[in-house]
Protein backbone atom coordinates (compact mmCIF):
# COMPACT_ATOMS: atom_id res chain seq x y z
CA UNK A 1 0.00 0.00 0.00
CA UNK A 2 1.28 3.25 -1.12
CA UNK A 3 0.44 6.79 0.32
CA UNK A 4 1.32 9.98 -1.75
CA UNK A 5 0.50 13.22 0.29
CA UNK A 6 1.09 15.85 -2.37
CA UNK A 7 1.38 19.54 -1.53
CA UNK A 8 -1.17 19.69 1.26
CA UNK A 9 -1.96 22.63 3.37
CA UNK A 10 -4.19 22.18 6.33
CA UNK A 11 -5.74 24.79 8.62
CA UNK A 12 -8.46 25.91 10.69
CA UNK A 13 -10.49 28.76 9.67
CA UNK A 14 -8.34 31.63 8.79
CA UNK A 15 -5.02 29.70 10.67
CA UNK A 16 -2.76 27.61 8.50
CA UNK A 17 -1.15 24.48 10.04
CA UNK A 18 0.37 22.97 7.64
CA UNK A 19 1.57 24.55 4.21
CA UNK A 20 1.99 23.00 1.41
CA UNK A 21 3.61 19.94 2.75
CA UNK A 22 4.74 16.83 0.72
CA UNK A 23 5.43 12.82 2.05
CA UNK A 24 5.63 9.48 0.13
CA UNK A 25 5.57 6.03 2.06
CA UNK A 26 6.23 3.31 -0.38
CA UNK A 27 4.70 0.44 0.06
CA UNK A 28 6.42 -1.82 2.75
CA UNK A 29 8.51 0.92 3.87
CA UNK A 30 8.16 2.26 7.49
CA UNK A 31 8.35 6.00 7.55
CA UNK A 32 9.14 8.16 11.01
CA UNK A 33 7.56 11.71 11.57
CA UNK A 34 9.70 13.74 13.75
CA UNK A 35 9.80 16.94 14.54
CA UNK A 36 9.33 19.45 17.51
CA UNK A 37 5.92 19.68 19.43
CA UNK A 38 3.55 21.92 17.42
CA UNK A 39 5.40 21.77 14.52
CA UNK A 40 1.86 19.46 12.92
CA UNK A 41 3.07 15.39 12.94
CA UNK A 42 -0.39 14.99 14.35
CA UNK A 43 -2.32 17.72 11.71
CA UNK A 44 -0.07 15.93 9.15
CA UNK A 45 -1.29 12.45 10.09
CA UNK A 46 -5.22 13.42 11.13
CA UNK A 47 -5.42 14.94 6.97
CA UNK A 48 -4.33 11.17 6.25
CA UNK A 49 -6.42 9.71 8.40
CA UNK A 50 -9.07 12.26 7.37
CA UNK A 51 -10.08 13.84 10.20
CA UNK A 52 -8.72 16.93 8.76
CA UNK A 53 -9.55 17.45 5.26
CA UNK A 54 -6.48 20.08 3.46
CA UNK A 55 -7.95 22.74 1.99
CA UNK A 56 -5.22 22.29 -1.08
CA UNK A 57 -3.53 19.86 -2.06
CA UNK A 58 -3.92 15.32 -2.24
CA UNK A 59 -3.75 12.56 -0.31
CA UNK A 60 -3.91 8.99 -2.17
CA UNK A 61 -3.50 5.35 -1.27
CA UNK A 62 -2.73 3.21 -3.73
CA UNK A 63 -3.27 6.08 -6.02
CA UNK A 64 -7.36 6.73 -4.72
CA UNK A 65 -7.87 9.93 -2.96
CA UNK A 66 -8.42 9.04 0.55
CA UNK A 67 -11.20 11.89 0.74
CA UNK A 68 -13.57 9.45 -1.97
CA UNK A 69 -13.26 5.75 -0.33
CA UNK A 70 -16.16 4.84 1.93
CA UNK A 71 -15.38 5.27 5.56
CA UNK A 72 -15.80 1.41 4.92
CA UNK A 73 -12.88 1.02 2.18
CA UNK A 74 -10.82 3.60 4.31
CA UNK A 75 -10.54 1.43 7.18
CA UNK A 76 -9.95 -2.13 5.27
CA UNK A 77 -6.78 -0.01 3.98
CA UNK A 78 -5.98 1.98 6.85
CA UNK A 79 -5.27 1.23 10.78
CA UNK A 80 -5.15 4.12 13.10
CA UNK A 81 -3.72 4.99 16.27
CA UNK A 82 -3.90 8.18 17.83
CA UNK A 83 -2.23 9.98 20.39
CA UNK A 84 -5.06 10.31 22.17
CA UNK A 85 -7.44 7.66 22.67
CA UNK A 86 -11.13 8.96 21.99
CA UNK A 87 -12.82 5.85 24.28
CA UNK A 88 -15.53 7.87 26.17
CA UNK A 89 -18.02 4.60 27.30
CA UNK A 90 -16.02 1.68 29.51
CA UNK A 91 -15.46 -1.18 27.26
CA UNK A 92 -13.81 -4.38 28.62
CA UNK A 93 -10.40 -4.65 26.75
CA UNK A 94 -11.94 -7.74 24.60
CA UNK A 95 -14.76 -5.50 23.68
CA UNK A 96 -12.22 -2.97 22.70
CA UNK A 97 -9.83 -4.64 20.24
CA UNK A 98 -13.23 -6.26 18.71
CA UNK A 99 -14.38 -2.73 17.27
CA UNK A 100 -11.28 -2.99 14.94
CA UNK A 101 -12.91 -6.38 13.32
CA UNK A 102 -15.96 -3.88 12.10
CA UNK A 103 -14.49 -3.31 8.66
CA UNK A 104 -14.59 -6.60 8.01
CA UNK A 105 -18.45 -7.28 8.96
CA UNK A 106 -21.66 -6.22 8.04
CA UNK A 107 -23.89 -3.89 10.11
CA UNK A 108 -25.04 -5.21 13.25
CA UNK A 109 -23.39 -8.39 12.46
CA UNK A 110 -22.31 -10.92 15.22
CA UNK A 111 -18.75 -11.21 16.04
CA UNK A 112 -17.41 -14.79 15.39
CA UNK A 113 -15.12 -17.10 17.16
CA UNK A 114 -12.27 -16.75 14.86
CA UNK A 115 -12.93 -12.95 15.49
CA UNK A 116 -12.28 -13.59 19.07
CA UNK A 117 -9.34 -15.65 18.35
CA UNK A 118 -7.64 -12.79 15.98
CA UNK A 119 -8.11 -10.72 19.00
CA UNK A 120 -6.75 -12.96 21.26
CA UNK A 121 -4.05 -13.51 19.28
CA UNK A 122 -3.51 -9.65 19.07
CA UNK A 123 -3.44 -9.26 22.75
CA UNK A 124 -1.18 -11.87 22.70
CA UNK A 125 1.73 -10.37 20.57
CA UNK A 126 0.93 -6.81 22.43
CA UNK A 127 1.20 -8.64 26.19
CA UNK A 128 -1.89 -8.28 27.00
CA UNK A 129 -3.87 -11.45 26.89
CA UNK A 130 -4.54 -11.86 30.90
CA UNK A 131 -6.43 -7.93 30.32
CA UNK A 132 -9.31 -9.16 28.12
CA UNK A 133 -12.04 -8.88 30.47
CA UNK A 134 -10.14 -6.00 32.28
CA UNK A 135 -12.50 -2.60 32.04
CA UNK A 136 -10.49 -0.33 29.44
CA UNK A 137 -11.12 2.58 32.18
CA UNK A 138 -9.03 0.96 35.12
CA UNK A 139 -5.66 0.09 32.37
CA UNK A 140 -2.50 2.38 33.23
CA UNK A 141 -1.58 4.48 29.97
CA UNK A 142 0.68 2.38 28.71
CA UNK A 143 -1.69 -1.36 28.86
CA UNK A 144 -4.47 1.46 27.37
CA UNK A 145 -1.96 2.01 24.51
CA UNK A 146 -1.37 -1.17 24.06
CA UNK A 147 -4.97 -2.49 23.89
CA UNK A 148 -5.07 0.18 21.00
CA UNK A 149 -2.35 -0.84 19.01
CA UNK A 150 -3.84 -4.67 19.59
CA UNK A 151 -7.18 -2.97 17.77
CA UNK A 152 -5.05 -1.46 15.24
CA UNK A 153 -3.53 -4.49 14.73
CA UNK A 154 -6.89 -6.68 13.88
CA UNK A 155 -8.06 -4.40 11.77
CA UNK A 156 -5.63 -6.70 9.56
CA UNK A 157 -5.11 -3.20 7.06
CA UNK A 158 -2.12 -2.64 4.71
CA UNK A 159 -1.15 0.82 5.92
CA UNK A 160 -0.71 1.82 9.64
CA UNK A 161 -1.02 5.06 11.14
CA UNK A 162 0.39 5.95 14.79
CA UNK A 163 0.97 8.99 16.61
CA UNK A 164 3.59 8.45 19.08
CA UNK A 165 2.58 5.27 19.54
CA UNK A 166 5.34 4.32 22.65
CA UNK A 167 4.25 8.03 24.83
CA UNK A 168 3.38 6.19 27.87
CA UNK A 169 5.43 3.06 27.25
CA UNK A 170 8.68 1.49 29.67
CA UNK A 171 11.38 1.25 28.05
CA UNK A 172 10.60 -2.51 27.33
CA UNK A 173 7.69 -2.17 26.09
CA UNK A 174 8.38 0.90 23.52
CA UNK A 175 10.68 -1.64 21.83
CA UNK A 176 8.10 -4.77 22.10
CA UNK A 177 5.64 -2.88 20.25
CA UNK A 178 8.07 -1.03 17.34
CA UNK A 179 9.46 -5.02 16.93
CA UNK A 180 5.77 -6.13 16.51
CA UNK A 181 4.73 -3.13 14.27
CA UNK A 182 8.04 -3.67 11.84
CA UNK A 183 7.01 -7.63 12.15
CA UNK A 184 4.09 -6.87 10.47
CA UNK A 185 5.54 -6.03 7.76
CA UNK A 186 3.25 -3.52 6.17
CA UNK A 187 3.09 0.41 5.11
CA UNK A 188 4.16 2.44 8.39
CA UNK A 189 4.07 5.84 9.08
CA UNK A 190 4.43 7.38 12.71
CA UNK A 191 5.23 10.27 14.40
CA UNK A 192 7.80 9.25 16.56
CA UNK A 193 9.41 11.81 19.63
CA UNK A 194 12.49 9.73 20.61
CA UNK A 195 15.05 10.12 17.83
CA UNK A 196 17.13 6.59 19.21
CA UNK A 197 13.73 5.01 18.34
CA UNK A 198 13.44 6.24 15.13
CA UNK A 199 16.67 6.24 14.18
CA UNK A 200 16.47 2.45 15.20
CA UNK A 201 13.50 1.28 13.49
CA UNK A 202 12.64 3.77 10.95
CA UNK A 203 14.02 3.15 7.06
CA UNK A 204 13.32 7.19 6.22
CA UNK A 205 12.37 9.54 8.16
CA UNK A 206 10.46 13.03 7.50
CA UNK A 207 11.19 16.65 9.80
CA UNK A 208 8.45 18.69 10.60
CA UNK A 209 9.07 22.42 11.48
CA UNK A 210 6.44 25.41 12.29
CA UNK A 211 4.22 23.41 9.79
CA UNK A 212 6.34 22.94 6.75
CA UNK A 213 8.32 19.54 5.90
CA UNK A 214 12.07 20.57 6.74
CA UNK A 215 14.02 17.97 5.23
CA UNK A 216 13.40 13.80 4.57
CA UNK A 217 15.98 11.26 4.60
CA UNK A 218 17.44 8.21 5.84
CA UNK A 219 18.29 8.05 9.51
CA UNK A 220 21.49 8.45 8.76
CA UNK A 221 21.15 11.67 6.69
CA UNK A 222 19.08 13.46 8.76
CA UNK A 223 20.00 12.20 12.25
CA UNK A 224 23.36 15.09 12.68
CA UNK A 225 24.15 17.60 15.19
CA UNK A 226 23.06 20.76 13.08
CA UNK A 227 19.72 19.75 11.86
CA UNK A 228 18.83 18.27 15.30
CA UNK A 229 19.94 22.13 16.44
CA UNK A 230 17.95 23.63 13.65
CA UNK A 231 14.91 21.48 14.51
CA UNK A 232 15.01 20.97 18.26
CA UNK A 233 17.56 23.94 19.38
CA UNK A 234 19.43 20.86 21.54
CA UNK A 235 22.91 20.05 21.30
CA UNK A 236 23.61 16.60 20.83
CA UNK A 237 26.49 13.96 20.14
CA UNK A 238 25.56 11.90 17.40
CA UNK A 239 27.46 8.27 16.98
CA UNK A 240 26.35 4.68 16.19
CA UNK A 241 25.02 2.30 18.19
CA UNK A 242 27.87 -0.24 18.82
CA UNK A 243 25.27 -3.51 19.04
CA UNK A 244 22.55 -1.70 15.89
CA UNK A 245 24.83 -0.32 13.96
CA UNK A 246 22.48 2.50 13.69
CA UNK A 247 22.55 6.50 14.56
CA UNK A 248 22.65 6.98 18.22
CA UNK A 249 21.96 10.90 19.70
CA UNK A 250 23.12 11.92 22.75
CA UNK A 251 21.44 14.93 24.06
CA UNK A 252 23.28 17.57 26.26
CA UNK A 253 22.94 20.45 28.08
CA UNK A 254 25.70 22.84 28.36
CA UNK A 255 24.88 23.41 32.36
CA UNK A 256 25.98 19.20 32.52
CA UNK A 257 28.96 19.17 30.04
CA UNK A 258 32.03 17.67 31.60
CA UNK A 259 34.50 20.78 32.56
CA UNK A 260 37.79 18.48 32.00
CA UNK A 261 38.61 16.50 29.07
CA UNK A 262 37.41 12.70 28.82
CA UNK A 263 41.01 11.84 28.63
CA UNK A 264 41.28 14.17 32.20
CA UNK A 265 38.55 12.61 33.53
CA UNK A 266 40.09 9.54 32.83
CA UNK A 267 43.57 10.00 34.36
CA UNK A 268 42.15 11.65 37.34
CA UNK A 269 40.12 8.31 38.11
P1 LIG B 1 2.58 18.07 16.90
O1 LIG B 1 1.80 16.83 16.74
O2 LIG B 1 3.81 18.14 16.04
O3 LIG B 1 2.92 18.35 18.34
P2 LIG B 1 0.11 19.40 16.10
O4 LIG B 1 -0.17 18.95 14.72
O5 LIG B 1 -0.67 18.80 17.20
O6 LIG B 1 1.68 19.30 16.40
O7 LIG B 1 -0.11 20.98 16.17
C1 LIG B 1 0.42 21.87 15.20
C2 LIG B 1 -0.09 23.25 15.47
O8 LIG B 1 -1.45 23.33 15.18
C3 LIG B 1 0.07 23.70 16.92
O9 LIG B 1 0.43 25.06 16.93
C4 LIG B 1 -1.30 23.49 17.48
O10 LIG B 1 -1.55 24.37 18.54
C5 LIG B 1 -2.19 23.78 16.29
N1 LIG B 1 -3.45 23.01 16.36
C6 LIG B 1 -3.60 21.69 16.19
N2 LIG B 1 -4.88 21.32 16.34
C7 LIG B 1 -5.56 22.46 16.60
C8 LIG B 1 -6.94 22.76 16.88
N3 LIG B 1 -7.87 21.80 16.88
N4 LIG B 1 -7.26 24.06 17.10
C9 LIG B 1 -6.32 25.04 17.08
N5 LIG B 1 -5.03 24.82 16.84
C10 LIG B 1 -4.65 23.55 16.61
MG1 LIG C 1 1.22 15.36 18.09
Amino acid sequence: MKLVADNISVGLEKKTILSDVGLEVAAGEFVGLIGPNGSGKSTLLKSIYRTMKPYAGWISLDGDDVYKLSAKENAQRMAVVRQESSIEFDFTVMEIVLMGRAPHKRLFQQDTEADHDICEEALVRVGMETYASRSFFSLSGGEKQRVLIARALVQQAKFLVLDEPTNHLDVRYQLQVMDLVRALGITVLAALHDLNIAAMYCDRLYVTKKGQMVANGTPEQILNPQLIRDVFGVETEVTTHPITGKKHVYFFSESCRIKQSPQEVSKAQ
